[in-house]
């Protein structure tokens, strides 16, 4: 079964400036282990360099030199200033970006304020970029910190108790509002909770354009590992917002294949076990991150498809076609046309997975779905018309990865402005559809209320 692939988020972030530390993988080893997992581009994020786009730019271009396969940027927006504005111009006019990402958490590094949000939200309707956020209360998030500390909660467990989904839900909600008043569209990376989903099930019923993407790591794992005895074990579990409790991946699983939320990413960002001990005393310092770029397709495969939740074919939009329709590389990227970059895979939907820290490609060694089996094996990936995995091989060229200039998008700022009768029409059986598709997913909430009371 051939399947065109893209996908989009962050196969590494490193040198994030995060947590002071970098991640394991760098272009080579994280692409090489997106191209064995059947992923044949990634979006990379690009953190500012003291505040200026162009310098972060300039570091990231630097550091793919050895890419083995196609990739584009989102870059993230970390301060406000004229400057700024005017850098967003041009990696919107001449540097191929057309996403942008505002972090409302990681208070005193990454963290923006509403009013830093509400002007870029403003910048990008203007330029035609799709603003993104990770949505977190960050002042919440702080506040949540420290409260463990003072009661002696320094593990890893910590992390899940001091940011929960409401501070989740509520940053979602908050993006989104500003999203409304400033009429243009919004993509909320990394969907980990009820919370934050039904927020977006809201809005789009309400015919607002809001993307939601959720990530492997939220769609298969709970929380259960946080609270493992042992620190290395549970310490590869710590990313932000957190995996959540038993009861919220399925009811993603559920939006995911009702639409509610529209692709599939990974949020693939690798830190030793070494790098995770930074945080042995204090789970403040524990750099945040799993893995999930190897994994991704065929873990989606087996839970989705195997599963009979969704389609093929909608396996292959959440995975593929819907990025690259979302990020305005379609259909060079995403689908098999004439015309279209030679990106296929072959997916094997008899044979089956063993995933394992000893067999990946990625640099940890860790993996936080060690040991998990599944059916849907990636058995060939052709990347640019070469066969770069093929029986277990890989056969990735170093330097061979291009970068993919993403167009801006057109922002038409009627579609939720004033609403024709035509328009309202539309909205009205648009809701209703939706409509149905949140009383599923309240019905699936209720059953889940005793999970989510623990
Ligand atoms: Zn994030």
């Amino acid at each position: 079964m051939p399947v065109g692939s893209t996908w989009h988020r962050p196969s590494h972030t490193p040198g994030n400036g995060i947590h002071g530390t970098e991640t394991v993988d760098d272009f080579f080893s994280g692409q090489a282990a997106a191209l064995a997992g059947g992923t044949t581009m990634h979006i990379d994020f690009v953190i500012p360099v003291n505040g200026s786009l162009s310098a972060g730019f300039d570091s990231y271009a630097k550091k793919t030199r050895n890419s083995v396969m196609d990739y584009g940027f989102h870059m993230a927006i970390t301060k406000w200033d004229e400057a700024v504005s005017k850098e967003m111009e041009l990696m919107v006019k001449e540097k191929g970006i057309n996403s942008f990402k505002f972090f409302m958490a990681y208070k005193g590094s990454l963290m923006i304020s509403d009013e830093l949000l509400l002007q870029g939200l403003e910048k990008c309707k203007s330029l035609g970029a799709l603003a993104m956020v990770h949505a977190e209360n960050g002042d919440a998030v702080a506040e949540g910190q420290r409260k463990m500390i003072d009661l002696g909660i320094t593990g890893p467990e910590g992390h899940a108790l001091s940011r929960p989904p409401l501070l989740e839900g509520e940053a979602t909600a908050r993006a989104i509002r500003l999203a409304k008043f400033v009429n243009t569209p919004l993509y909320v990376v990394h969907v980990m909770s009820i919370d934050a989903m039904e927020e977006i099930a809201n809005a789009k019923k309400s015919g607002q354009r809001v993307i939601g993407e959720p990530v492997v790591s939220g769609l298969i794992l709970d929380d259960s590992w946080l609270w493992d005895p042992d620190f290395t074990t549970a310490a590869k579990y710590v990313m932000s917002p957190p995996i959540r409790k038993a009861g919220h991946d399925k009811a993603l699983q559920a939006a995911l294949s009702s639409g509610v939320l529209q692709l599939v990413g990974t949020d693939h960002c690798t830190f030793n076990s070494t790098q995770k001990a930074f945080g042995i005393d204090d789970f403040r310092k524990i750099p945040n991150g799993v893995n999930g770029i190897e994994e991704r397709m065929h873990l989606i495969w087996d839970l989705m498809v195997e599963t009979g939740r969704i389609s093929v074919t909608d396996y292959v939009r959440i995975t593929s076609t819907e990025c690259a329709r979302i990020f305005n590389i379609y259909p060079r990227k995403g689908a098999i046309l004439a015309g279209s970059d030679a990106d296929i895979i072959v997916l094997n939907p008899n044979s089956t997975f063993e995933i394992s820290a000893a067999s990946h490609h990625s640099r940890s060694d860790t993996n936080v779905y060690d040991g998990r089996k599944g059916k849907g094996k990636v058995e060939i990936t052709i990347s640019q018309g070469r066969v770069v995995w093929q029986d277990g091989v890989l056969r990735a060229e170093r330097g061979s990865g291009r970068y993919i200039e993403m167009p801006p998008l057109v922002i038409s700022s009627m579609v939720w402005g004033k609403p024709t009768r035509t328009i309202s029409l539309l909205f009205e059986l648009l809701s209703g559809a939706l409509n149905l598709r949140c009383k599923v997913l309240e019905s699936l909430r209720l059953s889940q209320s005793d999970v989510q009371q623990r």
